[in-house]
């Protein structure tokens, strides 16, 4: 097949790199097209249409950092839910969680609500982050660091859980603890 472009190539198929734009995010995605071996103009043939369709909504999702259709399901079936119970649970109504998880785009702010009410580790961030902003101490923020120290030689086989601070209250001063050595002063 000749370059529709140059007239002059060869077209051949091959992997190449596609440069999209979707609601003012650019990415590029990697699948099989049409190349024009001497000006390097691209088409995707008709048939691999629907293959390149789907490589864009990944590539967008990526770039634009949203859920795929499927993790959005998994979200969902991940709590139990039903769609319907899903809906509920978020505040949507049913049909755009049947929309999402056939594969149509959720706007960013929808995206950030899933996550924040459905997973963990995201809303754990929120919180920290939150707290951070109004100057509060998170209740996610890390434990006092924990420090297992033998109590007495006749009990070492049994080892006590004290924080370093309990220690110090307990001897009346500032002590260095040495794990598994029980503590010196
Ligand atoms: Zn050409």
């Amino acid at each position: 097949m000749k370059c529709m472009e140059c007239g002059m190539g060869r077209m051949q198929l091959k992997m190449a790199r596609t440069c999209h734009e979707v609601r003012c995010v650019k990415f590029e995605v990697e699948g099989k097209a049409l190349v024009c071996s001497r000006c390097g103009f691209q088409v995707i043939p008709p048939d691999l249409l629907n293959e390149h369709a789907q490589l864009v909504d990944q590539g967008f999702r990526k770039a634009a950092g949203l859920l795929s259709a499927k993790d959005i399901r998994a979200a969902r079936t991940g709590l139990g839910f039903n769609q319907q119970q899903f809906a509920e649970y978020l505040g949507v109504g049913e049909a755009s969680v049947k929309r999402w998880e056939l594969g149509a785009l959720q706007d960013k702010s929808s995206d950030d609500h899933i996550r924040l009410k459905t997973d963990p580790e995201y809303a754990r961030k929120n919180l920290d982050s939150l707290c951070e902003r109004l100057g509060r101490k998170s209740p996610t923020a890390p434990q006092r660091e924990v420090i297992y120290v033998p109590v007495s030689a006749s009990s070492r086989r049994q080892s006590h859980q004290w924080d370093v601070e309990s220690l110090s209250i307990l001897s009346g001063t500032a002590l260095s603890v040495y794990p598994g050595m029980g503590a010196v002063n």
